[in-house]
């Protein structure tokens, strides 16, 4: 007899879980991604209990035509791709067709949406298993709601339960989404209290005001750079105002909020000597460029990528941050760190 076997469906679907939800913020951060992949222009997400107890999002986007309700919680499906010429220019969060199958695999998941083009639906999903599917409210869009995460797989459970800092992160996922769609609204309530709020009016400005306070949205300066490989906008704040860690160096590209290291130094070293010793930078920047010059495939949750051209990039950033802060007056006025 044989001694390798493939794996059944929901045992595949629990091991693959375990890298795209690590924990409550990244499920979190994959529906809201879900979310403005449908072009909502209002998200609302509810938290209770860090996320163990539950995780609501509701939007307004195009939802999901009834036809799709079977598919939605499949490994590898997606409407988002259809080949590999998409794969290596996508513009959406999403491609993988991996997060429902993975969250619906290590919780109680119910979804309901209404695409204007099909009829409304409600489907309960459990651990891997379709349980039910209903019609659903005429209302456009979706609300996802995730229970008892993490309820069959006793080690992550464990492991997650003593997390102390997950309510911060999910108010750091919403923080750092919304500063990248300032176009969006969004409404985060921990355990019924509102954490975060956008207004979704366009206005970047207002957006980091409603998140980091005034002060700060006062002190920044607008910033615009444009090649003829990269147009980069946004704001960067004077340095009268740092912090001692790099968190507050925000950075996306084409509206995906990213890590890497080479732009956050580029931008730091713009700032050169102006920076007291260990203290760093605020900054909101985009990066438009063509999404066949950037790799977003190469992390789980790809929030690194890979860019071609990078050297040039930083090299116009840093200069970029130079000149943008050599045109300003400085304040006199001190506030590091509040
Ligand atoms: P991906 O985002 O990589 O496509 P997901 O597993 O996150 O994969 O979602 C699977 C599919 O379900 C998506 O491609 C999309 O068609 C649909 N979907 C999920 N969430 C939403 C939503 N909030 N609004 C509309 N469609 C959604
Ligand atoms: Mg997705």
């Amino acid at each position: 007899m044989s001694k390798i076997k493939v794996l059944d469906k929901i045992l595949q679907d629990k091991i693959a879980a375990g890298e795209v939800v690590e924990r409550p913020s990244s499920v979190v951060k994959e529906l809201v991604e879900n979310a403005i992949d449908a072009d909502a222009s209002d998200v609302t997400v509810y938290i209770e209990e860090s996320g163990m107890k539950s995780i609501r999002i509701i939007d307004d986007g195009h939802g999901i035509r009834k036809e799709d309700a079977p598919l939605v919680f499949e490994r590898h499906a997606t409407s988002k791709i259809e080949n590999d010429y998409d794969l290596f220019q996508v513009r959406q969060l999403g491609f993988r067709g991996e997060a429902l199958a993975s969250i619906g695999s290590v919780s109680h998941a119910t979804i309901e949406s209404f695409n204007r083009e099909s009829s409304p639906f409600k489907l309960t999903y459990h651990g891997g298993e379709q349980i039910e599917l209903t019609d659903g409210k005429e209302r456009v869009g979706t609300d996802i709601l995730i229970e008892n995460l993490f309820y069959n797989t006793p080690a992550r459970l464990k492991y997650v339960r003593h997390l102390k800092t997950e309510a911060g992160k999910i108010i750091d996922v919403i923080s750092r989404v919304a500063i990248a769609h300032p176009n969006v609204a969004f409404k985060l309530e921990l355990d019924g209290s509102t954490r975060v709020q956008t207004k979704g009016n366009g206005n970047l400005k207002e957006v980091i005001a409603d998140i980091y306070g005034l002060n700060i949205a006062k002190a920044a300066i607008p910033f615009e750079h444009e090649t003829q490989d990269f147009n980069i906008t946004g704001f960067i704040v004077k340095p009268e105002i740092s912090r001692s860690n790099k968190n507050y160096i925000h950075v996306s590209i084409n509206q995906r909020h990213i890590k890497n290291f080479g732009i956050s130094q580029a931008i730091i070293n713009g700032y050169h000597s102006l920076l007291p010793k260990d203290k760093y930078p605020i900054a909101f920047l985009n990066i438009d460029m063509d999404p066949k010059l950037v790799d977003v495939n190469v992390h789980p949750t790809k929030l690194e990528v890979r860019i071609s051209k990078d050297r040039a990039l930083f090299v116009l950033i840093e200069e970029a941050v130079k000149a943008t802060l050599r045109g300003t007056p400085l304040i006199p006025e001190i506030t590091h760190d509040e």
